[in-house]
Formats: structure tokens, sequence, C-alpha cells
């Protein structure tokens, strides 16, 4: 076969692909938006869609106890464990089409191309049904069935319509006394290996198709509650005042300093000023403080430093401050011998030399990292936007993206 054929072959499985994703979008909970959660009808028919195409690609198939779709390329004589490959199938509510549906895809199709190469392991594509926690706010409950680490207690917490976890599972026709009992273990499993839209500008600014992931950052996030005291907005002067939201105003300040100078990222998305009106000085305000790092290390630091210098600020302008942790995500780096791997197939497909860059969002890779040496590869996607229906990427960069997977699937044999 000459490279020109090859260039042609690659070309149109990738717009496959991206004919493919435009028919995983129509499987949707209202037709304007794209929205499809854990567990519902349109779940039900994205996975059907799913399976027949890995039926048609000569892959098993089956479902397992959380929902998840999975196919499987058999090796007649898999001498070694298998690789993983995957991404999660459900969105946000009005999404983009090629979050997680992206790298689905472009598994099954890598798995298609390679239809009649004999590995020595079976591979397996994955999609996992919740990464996003759309429906119950639990997050990554597809990728935590399959690493052994779904939690019995998720099965009651509720959606919004009121429904429990366990009684959807019942409706869609799992049994929820079962699940996560068919996870994996880390003996049987070669690498997990997943390829994802960047959800961000930095290939696009280096003006790169793809780029190796080195890990997923790390991600705190605290509830301040600063209090101060309200008084009427004419008659307190403004030198005896202990004003909540200037406070708080100052402690922004500071956390976007303090991110610059240690090269982390910090963000108070909510704030909340009570007793919030237009004349009253702000008695108590709440906000929220989210914090990442690809270093554990260097998150940890960061944030109890960052929490001193708050306290700080709060105790010279006699307030009283208080922070609760809510929510914290460890910081998983990618193995490093996959990031070589995914660098030596990027470059021999781009002529460039390979990106390394880290993750700022969280992905089932991360939670795969408990039973698997995890690689992923980003693919760029125009001005870095995501989680939103303007999501878009090129056929040209997803066949990169997929000259790259054939050749990692590969890689492996010895
Ligand atoms: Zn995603």
């Amino acid at each position: 076969m000459s490279h020109k054929d090859s260039m042609t072959e690659t070309e149109s499985r990738a717009a496959k692909v991206m004919q493919r994703a435009d028919r995983m979008a129509s499987f949707s909970e209202t037709p304007e938006h794209l929205t499809r959660a854990y567990l519902t009808p349109e779940h039900k028919l994205a996975h059907a869609q799913l399976a027949s195409w890995m039926l048609e690609a000569g892959l098993e198939t089956w479902q397992d106890s959380v929902g998840n779709q999975w196919g499987r390329k058999v090796s007649a004589n898999p001498t070694m464990p298998t690789l993983i490959l995957g991404s999660h199938s459900d969105t946000v509510a009005n999404a983009g089409r090629y979050d997680g549906n992206l790298g689905v895809l472009l598994a099954l199709e890598a798995l298609e191309a390679l239809g009649d190469v004999e590995l020595p392991y079976h591979v397996d594509v994955v999609a996992f049904a919740d990464e996003e926690g759309t429906r119950f706010n639990t997050t990554l409950i597809g990728s935590s069935g399959v690493a052994g680490c779904f939690q019995p207690s998720w099965l009651e917490v509720e959606d919004a319509n009121g429904v429990s976890m366990a009684s959807a599972m019942d409706s869609f026709g799992l049994e929820p006394q079962v699940a996560g009992s068919d996870s994996r273990v880390d003996e049987e499993i070669l690498a997990y290996l997943e390829v994802h839209i960047e959800q961000g500008p930095v290939l696009e600014a280096q003006n790169l198709p793809v780029g190796v992931v080195t890990g997923i950052a790390g991600a705190k996030r605290y509830e301040m509650t600063v209090k101060g005291m309200a008084g009427h907005a004419g008659t307190v002067p403004i030198g005896l005042r202990q004003d909540a939201f200037c406070g708080v105003a100052q402690m922004v300040t500071e956390i976007e300093n303090y991110a610059l100078e240690h090269d982390i990222v910090a963000t108070v998305g909510k704030c909340e000023v009570l007793p919030g009106a237009v004349n009253v000085i702000p008695g108590e305000v709440r906000f929220t403080l989210d914090i990442r790092s690809l270093s554990q290390h260097q998150l940890e630091t960061c944030c109890e430093t960052l929490l001193e210098k708050l306290a700080a600020i709060a105790k010279l302008r006699s307030l009283s401050f208080e922070s609760r942790n809510i929510y914290q995500a460890q910081a998983v780096l990618c193995d490093e011998v996959l990031q070589h791997k995914w660098a030596n197939v990027v470059e021999k497909h781009t002529q460039q030399t390979a990106c390394f860059l880290p993750s700022g969002a969280g992905h089932d890779a991360m939670v795969m990292a408990q039973v698997a040496n995890i690689g992923m590869l980003f693919v760029r996607c125009d001005k870095g936007i995501s989680h939103h229906p303007a999501e878009s990427v090129t056929t040209e960069d997803v066949s990169v993206a997929l000259d790259c997977f054939i050749d990692m699937v590969q890689s492996f044999a010895p």
C-alpha cells in the first residue's frame, strides 16, 4: 500500500468518526440540545448504537454491571494482559458532541482498522456510561465500576426527580445489588489508553493537532464564610466598618496573585453577599475556591499557605474567617513509558516534536489509574471550547489522532 493510499484510508475513517459523532449526538434528552445522562433512554439507545458498530467491527460485545458498553478485539492466542481503550459516552447538559464520545469512537475505529492484525493480547474498548455526573451529581460512576471503587452508598443518591440510582438501574435493566461486582484487576490489564479533546487552548496556540498528556491535575475545593458586621450604608463611617465583602475582595485579589506566582490555577467561582441589599453593609460573604495542580505536594502546600494568607487578611480587618474543604481529587500522573510511546507515534505522524501538557480537567483515566498504567492523548479543539454546543474538532486532527491510536494499540506486541 502506498503512502498516499494509507493517507486516504485513515482520512475516510476519520470522516466516518465525525459522522458517527453526529449520530451519537442525536441520542439526546431534547432535540434542541445535546444532553445524555446516565441510565436514561438516550443512554440505552446510544449504547445500542455503539454495540451494533462494535459488532460490525468484529468485536465481542457486552454491557457490564453499571451500564458501560464494552467491545473486545479477541486475540486468538493472548499471552499478555488485556489492553483497555476508552472514554465516556455521557454528556453534560447542553453539551458538545466530542467530549468523551470522540475517544470512544476513535478507539472503536482503531480496532476496526486493525481487524486483520493478530495481537498477543485482547484489546477492549469501553464507553463509560457516566463520567460527568449530570444526573446524580456523582461523577465517574462508569470507570469506578471498572476500577473496583463503586460505592454502594451511591445507590441511594437521588436525581432531581427523586429517583434513586438503584431504582434507575432497575428500570434500565441492571441489577443494583451487583453493581461494580465485575470490576477488573490490575494483573489483567496491560494499560489504559484514552484519547480526549483538550478542553483548553494550548494545542491550538502551538498549532499542533495532538498532544501527550503528562497527568491529571489534583483539585481541592473549599467553601469559605467571612463574617463582619452589617450596618446602615449611610450612617456607619467608612473607617469604622467590618465590611465582609471588602475583605473578600482583597482575598480574591490575593488568590489571583498567589496563583500567578506559583503557577497553579485557582478560581473563586461562586460568591454570595449577605444580606444582599443595596443600602446595607455586607455582614457576611460565602464564596468558593477551586484550586488545582499537577503536583499533589504543591497542591497541599499551596492550599495551606493560601488559607493562612486569607485568614490573615480577615484578622487585619476584624472579620471572622472559616474554611471548609468540600472536595478533593488526587493528582494522577500518566505513566512515563506510555507518554514516551505516545510521543513516538505523534512525532511519526506529525513530523513535529511532541507537545507534553497536563490536564486541568478530570477524566476516566484518573480512576482507571487505580488498576492500570494510564496514557492519554489530547486532540486540539477549536478555541479550547468544551461543555458547550460550539465544541469543535477538525477531521484532519481526528485523522492524525486515529493514526497515532492505531500505532499505539499495536505497540505492546513484543
Ligand atoms: Zn470528558
